[in-house]
């Protein structure tokens, strides 16, 4: 575990949500962090740890998947972002009405499409329709290609549309400027696609990156599932009471 040999007074904490604190769910709605996690994210925020969420999905989503936690919060890939004083921050993206009146009917007359709808931008998840994958794809980088403010991006069994200009990179190095957060060592820990850049953004500041499950990856360390990550972090709290 990459947190061993690091006090937490000293660290700034960054953890994705879904395939990292959670479990991948058939749906987003069905996602749900174990309690032990939520004690973990509880106790770290109680000892003053600096940690913030970076997710893709919406600061709300976020809040009431910690609930009564409520931590610093990058939303949407960081096109919103509560920073540590409580402050949201929102990228103004272009109107995606039209795109959104697309994607759904696209979904319509396919079964087992799920367009999630997110302030700014949009995810079409075909988890349960993986047949569909390469339309999907193809649909959203359409949307994009009509828009020089949209783009897409893979995700794990899903595509997304995004404002262009946002990524979990600018997020993270937005914490790293912030007074609660500058000076400490960045560890960032996640799972998709998305993760990537901010893999990138905390190991050029000197931190790591730690890559939660398989695949290929810029990040430095390695955690095998979310059940390890929990183990991890227990075991950190355990040691430096
Ligand atoms: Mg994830």
């Amino acid at each position: 575990m990459p947190l061993d040999s690091c006090d937490f007074h000293q660290a700034a904490l960054f953890f994705d949500f879904d395939g990292t604190l959670a479990d991948i769910a058939p749906t987003p709605g069905q996602a749900r962090a174990r309690p032990r996690t939520l004690a973990c994210l509880r106790e770290l925020a109680r000892r003053g740890a600096a940690l913030a969420i970076v997710s893709g999905r919406s600061v709300e989503s976020i809040d009431a998947l910690l609930k009564p936690l409520r931590l610093a919060v990058a939303g949407v890939h960081g096109a919103q972002r509560r920073d540590g004083s409580g402050r949201l921050h929102r990228h103004r993206g272009p109107d995606l009405g039209a795109a959104t009146a697309q994607v759904l009917a696209f979904c319509r007359d396919r079964p087992g499409l799920c367009c999630e709808i997110k302030p700014g931008a949009l995810t079409l998840h075909y988890r349960q329709a993986p047949a569909q994958a390469a339309a999907c794809r193809r649909l959203l980088r359409e949307l994009a290609a009509c828009d020089p403010g949209l783009a897409c991006m893979p995700a794990r069994m899903a595509v997304e549309l995004l404002p262009r200009g946002v990524d979990k990179a600018r997020a993270v190095s937005a914490f790293l400027d912030e007074p609660g957060f500058r000076g400490r060592l960045p560890l960032y820990f996640g799972d998709d696609l998305a993760d990537e850049p901010a893999f990138a953004c905390v190991q050029s500041r000197g931190g790591m990156g730690v890559k939660v499950g398989a695949g290929a990856s810029v990040a430095l360390a390695r955690l095998a599932s979310p059940a390890a990550l929990r183990a991890g972090l227990v075991a950190w709290l355990r040691q430096r009471p």
